[in-house]
């Protein structure tokens, strides 16, 4: 029994069965306590009074009597006391009665036939056609005596209803069951689609089709398994751009290495070409060592673990020491470089916040323009500082700003591409904000330069 809607048919079935099977033993058990003895009484009563009746009227014909009464719905057993029995209206199924009872009846008994009647089920009981199953009285009819044994013909009185009930519980079980059948087919089949779509999912196909227009948790539940394949679709499609880039700017720089070392090998060669080869030998080297290193920091920052050692930090003095070590650089484009950095203390990781100032920095210095000018500013705004970057660089479009913090993203342009990088440095800028509760924004106008505001909370 694998599939839940069998089961779901078998168990509602099966409650079906069993509660019906306990309702009618609480019936029955209604029936024996309460039904029984009322059904006893109320026949008792009846009989008494058709034995008074006959007993005051001397010139009555008992036969013509009870053929009359038997035809009105009862069965009716006269017995006098020579033994003389007459049977009236519809005949007993089973006609034992022991003669001690008949004698007792006849000599003033009453014998409560119907309480007396076996503890069986009320179908046996109530509907039994037995000369057992009746009550009896003694009657005296022109100073004869006599037994009258009566009980109602419940074939006679019930019959149709009888049919009418049979039908309505046969109906109402086989359309209950047919319908069990159907509805757990809808109630089931959004969850075998489910499930197939988990299967499809798993094996690496992310369109799966799902009725998302259902109004309840099926419907919810397919919601949410959409989102969560295409957001799977999503990882999974960076994962692969991951690797491919991070291979592509491995294997690059090492083929590089590779060539030139060969290149290096050959006798004939001018003492400057080779200083040359040995020069860019060494820059591809230090790629693949910035590379590696700003890898393992984007690793570290993606493990949830708590990789920051908190300190109070002068950002102000950790700002202006970079840019006296970049001053070379600085320099030698011909940029022009203002601050305003007043000693600001925050709370923060001292090196992962200098690996923030160092990446705008040297983007600033990147993407700028010959003789260009950067501003670096900060200032304070109640309970957060505001750490500004602003350059007169190449500038950003729309698009291009939108991605700048993707891992690997590098503007694919001519200005951009002959500069060094990695596409990383963003990426990590932003992680590291995040992980100190700030934010980054950048504003850029193409060709006329970017401003990065970083906004981070002093405590
Ligand atoms: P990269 O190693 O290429 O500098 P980043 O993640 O630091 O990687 O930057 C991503 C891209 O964003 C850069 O390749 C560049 O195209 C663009 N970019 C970053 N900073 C600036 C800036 N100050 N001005 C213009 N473009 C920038």
């Amino acid at each position: 029994m694998r599939s839940l809607y069998v089961k779901f048919v078998v168990f509602t079935i099966g409650i079906m069965i069993f509660s019906g099977i306990l309702a009618f033993l609480i019936s029955n058990m209604y029936y024996q306590q309460k039904l029984k003895p009322f059904n006893d009484q109320k026949n008792t009563t009846i009989a008494l009074n058709i034995a008074e009746f006959t007993g005051n009227q001397p010139d009555l014909d008992l036969k013509d009597y009870f053929e009359n009464i038997s035809s009105i719905g009862y069965q009716i057993f006269l017995v006098d006391n020579s033994g003389n029995e007459f049977y009236f209206g519809a005949p007993f199924r089973e006609k034992t009665l022991s003669h001690s009872t008949k004698e007792q009846v006849i000599n003033g008994d009453i014998f409560h036939g119907i309480l007396n009647f076996p503890q069986e089920t009320f179908v046996t009981g109530f509907f039994a056609n037995e000369l057992k199953n009746t009550i009896g009285v003694p009657l005296t009819h022109n100073g004869k005596k006599y037994a009258l044994f009566i009980r109602p013909d419940i074939k006679l009185l019930f019959n149709e209803m009888h049919i009418l009930f049979g039908w309505l519980l046969a109906l109402a079980i086989m359309l209950s069951i047919i319908m069990v059948i159907f509805i757990t087919k809808y109630l089931v089949h959004p969850i075998s689609k489910l499930t197939s779509a988990t299967k499809s999912l798993s094996n690496g196909n992310y369109n799966v089709d799902l009725d998302t227009t259902r109004h309840d948790e099926l419907g919810e539940l397919s919601l949410s398994f959409l989102r969560m394949a295409s957001k799977l679709e999503q990882m999974d499609e960076m994962r692969k751009e991951f690797i491919s880039n991070i291979s592509h700017d491995i294997q690059s720089p090492l083929s590089n290495i590779k060539g030139y070392a060969n290149l290096l090998k050959s006798e004939s060669m001018s003492p400057e070409d080779k200083s040359n080869y040995i020069s860019i030998i060494n820059g591809e080297i230090k790629r693949l060592s910035t590379l590696t290193r700003q890898l393992l920091l984007l690793a570290s920052l993606d493990r949830d673990e708590d990789i920051m050692k908190r300190k109070s930090v002068n950002i102000g003095k950790q700002i202006k020491e970079l840019i006296r070590s970049n001053q070379w650089q600085i320099g030698e484009k011909g940029i022009t470089l203002g601050f305003t950095l007043p000693d600001v203390e925050i709370t923060g990781d001292p090196s992962l916040l200098n690996a923030v100032w160092d990446n705008l920095l040297t983007n600033a210095i990147k993407y700028n323009k010959p003789n260009g000018i950067i501003e670096i500013s900060i200032k304070e705004q109640g309970k957060s500082v505001l750490v500004f970057f602003e350059d007169s660089g190449i500038g950003l479009n729309d698009k291009e700003k939108e991605r700048i913090f993707d891992r690997f993203y590098r503007v694919d342009t001519a200005r951009s591409r002959s500069v060094d990088g990695t596409g990383l440095g963003l990426s990590i800028v932003a992680a590291i904000v995040t992980l100190h509760g700030g934010i980054i924004h950048v504003n850029s106008i193409e060709n006329q330069g970017t401003s990065f505001v970083v906004e981070l909370p002093v405590r």
